[in-house]
């Protein structure tokens, strides 16, 4: 970090904190991307290369005043400017928030996790607070859009994006543009179901693809396999708490060779690749991103997903697509948020 910090402050880029607006010279370029958690909110400067010159972590009160929320954001800026050592003059901010949200009006709606925020209109809050063009997004549309202008679906017409982690979320990018839908609720692919008689999801549907491979997911069906394989590695790794067994365990387990684990993998691989197999059929996209904390589990297994797409969808060449593993891991946020400003920051 510090040297990429030190070669961001050395170069052609020092015009950008004369204090005077910079020209659009394309090399000069950088945004503010602001991912806001539930309890978190992490800031980084961002450049026209998607490298993440400096960063910040602040904490986020997800309930209480609608304006002590705003206060967070503004601390998490600054935070940011204290790291940088100075207050850069900027085009945008870009932000990723917890959805339900409307992207076009920029109105955070209801999210679950974030009540603090109800139909609040948080880009207008932002614009007047800070003078600056904002855009807000739901984090795995904003994922989706770095990656497809950064990161491993650079070059690629059409990205379909998941990250799989505690949930799973996906993003649609069309001609480098992120596919909204009518309302900015399109896009959610964690939600695709595979089985109607499946477990039931958060979101009220049985069998989406998000309770079935998504960490707790993966998880919960390791579990289960213990009536059958009572000394499963599994259980060992989890000190005998079998409730502590997360899909991280299931895959030191398979490495050592466990065949409880084993089938746990084997089955997520195959409803992963049916899964997708439906989204190709779909959209057939020009490439596939898989990032979040569960796809580094997974990583190994993305050729065998890949093999599994013949007979899992109707489409004559599916082997055709590529599936990467994601450029940005823990700063997918950030880039996201950033990336939603490139647009604007160019035009
Ligand atoms: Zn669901």
């Amino acid at each position: 970090m510090r040297g990429n910090l030190e070669k961001f402050f050395s170069g052609a880029v020092c015009k950008f904190f004369a204090g005077t607006r910079p020209t659009m010279n394309p090399d000069t370029k950088v945004a503010i991307g602001v991912d806001i958690g539930g309890t978190k909110i992490a800031a980084g400067l961002v450049t026209a290369a998607g490298e993440i010159v400096a960063q910040s972590r602040t904490s986020m009160i997800s309930s209480g005043d609608a304006e002590e929320g705003l206060a967070a954001v503004r601390q998490a800026m600054d935070a940011l400017y204290t790291k940088l050592g100075t207050r850069p003059t900027i085009e945008a901010i870009g932000i990723c928030a917890p959805g339900p949200l409307n992207p076009m009006t920029g109105v955070i709606i209801n999210p679950p996790n974030l009540p603090i925020w109800h139909n609040y209109p948080l880009a207008e809050k932002i614009r007047d607070l800070f003078g600056v063009v904002a855009l807000i997004d739901n984090d795995a549309n904003a994922a989706a859009l770095a990656e497809a202008i950064w990161g491993a679906g650079r070059g690629y017409r059409n990205v379909f994006y998941a990250t799989i982690g505690t949930g799973i979320g996906t993003g649609i990018v069309f001609d480098g543009k992120i596919y909204h839908g009518k309302t900015g609720a399109a896009g959610e692919g964690g939600h695709v179901g595979i089985d109607i008689h499946g477990p039931r999801c958060n979101c009220g549907k049985r069998g989406c693809i998000e309770t079935l491979a998504a960490g707790p997911g993966i998880a919960r069906r390791a579990c289960r396999k213990l009536s059958a394989f009572p000394n499963s590695l599994m259980k060992e790794m989890a000190k005998g708490n079998e409730k502590d067994i997360t899909s991280h365990i299931v895959g030191k387990a398979f490495a050592a060779g466990d065949p409880a684990a084993q089938e746990v993998i084997t089955e997520t691989l195959d409803m992963l690749a049916y899964w997708l197999g439906t989204i190709i059929d779909l959209l057939e996209p020009d490439v596939i991103v898989v990032g979040g904390g569960v796809s580094l589990m997974l990583a190994p297994f993305l050729s065998d997903i890949r093999k599994r797409w013949r007979g899992a969808c109707a489409n004559p060449e599916p082997e055709a697509i590529p599936l990467l593993p994601a450029r940005y891991g823990e700063d997918a946020g950030i880039a996201g948020a950033a990336a939603l400003c490139w647009p604007s920051v160019h035009s």
